[in-house]
């Protein structure tokens, strides 16, 4: 097995390791991102297929995002407005939500009193620190809402809200996490905003994203390395030695003083042995789970709503649904317009993608009841490990930090610290950019010593 010397290796070319590895300002110019997949990107990723490109499902920017969206300016990706982030299907009618907090006095869905009652809680928990959320973290959301608003606010506006992002249903997530979520979008006042990349989209995907950033980092002197699996890292006394690869059916071993470990956190023990760690730290990892998912995307020869922006869709088995019309968004194959949406009903997860788009088709008449006489082509992706889920009491269980106990072992993604953005391009990308910093930090009072 032959040896090279670099200063860091990030294990996965996603969102987190990319940013991380465009931040990593002093030691770019030896770095090294190795991707297993033949594409970068992670979940935010597309492929080809019979010559048509797909994207992993259905990804939206929103305004709120205050860090990836400025930064991918740098690297070249103009993002451009497409709509308003929610609208509600309920009893075959569409209720919008605008993006100015205040909006929700005009939702036509819930009754005034509740209303008033979620801009209430909304100015309250804006003036909350991470204290008063670490109170209700052992708690589910749908019993604090039921407590503190009503069944009603809890069915028609949090639950499909809920779903959407964290791929759960409001009782299995964790209220402090999702109080806290909440500050953010009131804070983050363009939270409600959708963005999609202006240009490129049209041939690459949603890919054009994971691309333009790993021309940012080569440009700045990284290298990625895609069809490149890292089998072990290597530890010696306690502190990162290398780590060990196959990249094109070839064995090999990169000798570093720092590496970056991202994607699901459950995967870590396959790489580094278990014995390395206090029983403290490997106890919090085997608690962590993930969320399943279905990413369904229907071609249709004509738009079937004016809606641009994503339908949320309370008791119905696709929680989150959008048309995407070009030239945004997912491309193939042409059609004149496209649907895309998430399902997280674990029941469909065994069966065929034909009986899966059966049983979606049949949920979605209600909203679309044309949709068949215009359907095109289906494609269903099944996503294992698609979201970290969010259950009572994750809160404490997240690093606050992107460091291990392990000397140059760090951890990047939904896991560690992310700023309180989970679940999200921009959690994942604010762990990159912090896990940087960290390792700069640590870098220099390795070279003082
Ligand atoms: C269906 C779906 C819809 C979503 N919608 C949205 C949305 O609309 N808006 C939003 O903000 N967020 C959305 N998300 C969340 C967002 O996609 C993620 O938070 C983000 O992409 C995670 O990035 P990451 O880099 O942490 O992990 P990943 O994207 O999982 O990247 C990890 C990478 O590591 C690689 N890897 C793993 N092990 C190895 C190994 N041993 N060797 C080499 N490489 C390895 C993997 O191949 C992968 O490329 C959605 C997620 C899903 C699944």
């Amino acid at each position: 097995m032959k040896t090279h010397r670099i200063k860091a290796g990030i294990i996965g070319a996603g969102i987190s390791g990319l940013l991380c590895a465009c931040e990593l300002e002093r030691l770019r110019p030896r770095s090294v991102i190795l991707e297993k997949e033949p594409e970068v990107g992670g979940h935010v990723r597309s492929f080809i297929e019979k010559g048509y490109t797909y994207d992993v499902g259905l990804h939206l920017f929103l305004g709120g995002y205050s860090y990836i969206i400025p930064f991918l300016k740098k690297a070249a990706v103009r993002m451009r407005y497409i709509g308003e982030g929610a609208v509600f299907y309920h009893n075959k009618k569409f209720f919008r939500l605008e993006r100015k907090i205040s909006s929700i006095l005009k939702f036509g869905l819930l009754d005034f009193a509740d209303r008033v009652k979620i801009l209430t809680n909304s100015n309250r928990i804006l003036k909350s620190d991470i204290d008063y959320f670490m109170k209700y973290d052992e708690d589910n959301f749908a019993s604090w809402c039921e407590t503190n608003l009503s069944k009603k606010a809890l069915e028609l506006f949090y639950a499909p809200l809920i779903k959407s992002i964290t791929f759960l249903p409001p009782e299995q997530v964790s209220s402090g996490l999702w109080l806290h979520a909440e500050k953010l979008r009131v804070k983050e006042r363009e939270s409600l905003a959708v963005y999609y990349p202006e240009k490129g989209v049209e041939t690459a995907g949603l890919s054009v994203i994971s691309k333009a950033l790993k021309w940012y980092c080569e440009r700045m002197g990284s290298e990625v390395w895609t069809n490149s699996t890292v089998k072990r890292v290597v530890i010696e006394d306690e502190r990162v030695k290398g780590i060990e690869y196959i990249r094109e059916g070839v064995e090999e071993f990169l000798e570093m003083p720092f590496v970056v470990f991202t994607g699901p956190i459950i995967n870590l023990f396959n790489l580094v042995s278990e014995k390395h760690f206090p029983s403290d730290f490997r106890e919090r990892i085997k608690e962590v789970k993930y969320t399943s998912a279905l990413a369904i995307q229907i071609g249709l020869d004509k738009s079937l709503t004016d809606h641009r922006s994503v339908i949320l869709t309370p008791n119905k088995l696709i929680t989150a649904v959008a048309q995407i019309l070009p030239p945004y968004g997912i491309i193939a194959p042409p059609g004149k317009s496209l649907l895309a949406g998430t399902c997280i009903e674990p029941s469909l997860q065994n069966k065929t993608d034909e009986e899966i788009v059966d049983i979606l088709i049949e949920d979605l008449k209600d909203l679309f009841p044309e949709i068949e006489k215009h359907l095109l082509w289906t494609k269903v992706l099944k996503i294992k490990n698609a979201i970290e889920a969010q259950y009572p009491g994750i809160m404490s269980l997240k690093l606050d930090t992107n460091r291990t106990p392990i000397e140059g072992l760090y951890i990047a993604g939904n896991y560690a610290n992310n700023d309180n953005w989970h679940s999200s391009i921009e959690g994942a990308a604010r762990s990159g950019r912090n896990c940087a910093k960290l390792i700069e930090h640590d870098a220099k009072v390795l070279l003082v010593r």
